[in-house]
């Protein structure tokens, strides 16, 4: 009888040459188990997923008391579905008046794309700016946005009309004028190693979408849910984005994404052409039941306020010279290592070692950490010391 791993290999689809093929039975809290009963620190979560770690008995519960009602009825839209409804709700009494109106999707990437038809249908206007080294999603709208060379070249045409600038430039916001549709910017560039905007540009940015009528979109899908300290990360600018695009943590562990905008501009999704966005499972009750028992107990337990006292555990456990720095934004963080291959020999011995870890699309050379916001500091320092043990093997 071949083995799980054998079938994996052979009838998964393969996205890597390497992909790690260890096969977990079971997650709970920040720790995850291998078929051989090797327990790991998940200090990924899923990549940004679990921000209230694996199968939180509340949201389990949630969802099997949403499996005993209903699963799938009806594409989206249509029916009045209470865990949609509720959610949704819910979402918008947290966010600002502007932003009252969710479309759920079934993943961030087609969030993307609804934002980007939005844009386009709300302005009348077709150019777009993205950043260099952004992530918002890998179908081939998103992929247009994306800001990756290497990436993007092996699928083209892609779409036209984008201009890929530098994240944080005063160029930038030049390049957005009267004929530009949207400009698109992770609030936190994740996948470049977590780069934060140089203070003051978010606000310019934001200033200079009004002035030429360009709608801001805000990609929290991975900055979203008090990852980065706060609930959403565009609240420590003191801006609100035209489109909100959320994702990983909204579905509490179940795919789930959003693009949030005002109801009067939504509402031109509605009419000609009528359907002007359709999605099959977008919305789906249990994602959203799961999702919204996920925010529950994110807002009950006050973890976000505990973000960065464990953001500066961090730092300062992850002291040792072959580290090159640590950077933050709350609870995503890149540990900097001199090259690919040192940061690849950390994370598998590390993972050898049962803490698990990950490295960057833009940034190899740099170490994932974006743990459960439950992470207690008795694990955080459990982990750096192994990763510390790790670095030192080298030297
Ligand atoms: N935007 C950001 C910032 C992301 O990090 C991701 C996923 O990593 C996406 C969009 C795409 O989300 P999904 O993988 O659910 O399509």
């Amino acid at each position: 009888m071949p083995t799980h791993r054998e079938l994996f290999l052979q009838h998964v689809a393969q996205t890597s040459t390497a992909p790690l093929a260890i096969e977990m039975v079971k997650a709970e809290g920040i720790y995850m188990w291998d078929a051989s009963g090797r327990r790991y620190i998940d200090l990924i979560g899923g990549i940004s997923v679990c921000n209230i770690g694996h199968r939180h008995p509340q949201v389990v519960e949630a969802v099997k008391a949403q499996l005993d009602r209903y699963m799938h009825l009806m594409v989206y839209g249509e029916l009045v579905e209470a865990p949609q409804v509720q959610y949704a709700a819910a979402l918008t009494r947290l966010l600002p008046a502007s932003l009252d109106s969710v479309y759920f999707t079934s993943s961030g990437a087609e969030a993307t794309e609804g934002a980007m038809k939005l844009a386009k249908r709300v302005t009348g206007r077709t150019q777009i700016v993205a950043f260099r080294e952004s992530y918002h999603g890998s179908t081939q709208g998103a992929l247009s946005v994306m800001g990756d060379e290497y990436w993007r070249n092996a699928f083209r045409p892609l779409l036209p009309g984008i201009d890929h600038e530098e994240y944080g430039s005063d160029r930038a916001l030049e390049r957005i004028t009267e004929h530009t549709a949207m400009v698109i910017a992770e609030t936190v560039q994740a996948e470049k190693g977590v780069r934060k905007a140089p203070p003051g540009w978010m606000e310019r940015l934001r200033r200079r979408c009004t002035e030429t009528g360009a709608l801001l979109v805000l990609d929290e899908i991975q900055a979203g849910f008090g990852r980065t300290g706060s609930l959403w990360a565009f609240e420590q600018y003191g801006i609100a984005p035209d489109i909100l695009l959320l994702g990983k943590a909204l579905g509490g562990g179940m795919p789930l994404g959003a693009f949030v905008a005002s109801r009067d501009r939504m509402m031109t999704l509605a009419a000609d052409p009528v359907l002007g966005h359709i999605t099959t499972f977008g919305g789906h009750p249990v994602c959203c039941a799961a999702g919204m028992a996920s925010l529950q107990v994110l807002l009950e337990s006050e973890a976000i306020k505990k973000v960065e006292a464990k953001a500066r555990l961090f730092e300062e456990e992850l002291k040792h010279p072959c580290i090159k720095a640590v950077r933050t934004a709350g609870l995503l963080i890149a540990v900097e290592f001199e090259s690919f291959e040192e940061n690849k020999r950390v994370i598998d011995r590390c993972l050898e070692l049962g803490v698990f870890t990950d490295w960057f699309l833009f940034a190899p050379h740099c170490l994932r950490i974006a743990p459960s916001l439950l992470i207690t500091e008795k694990d955080i320092t459990e982990a750096c010391k192994v990763i510390r043990e790790v670095c030192s093997e080298s030297e």
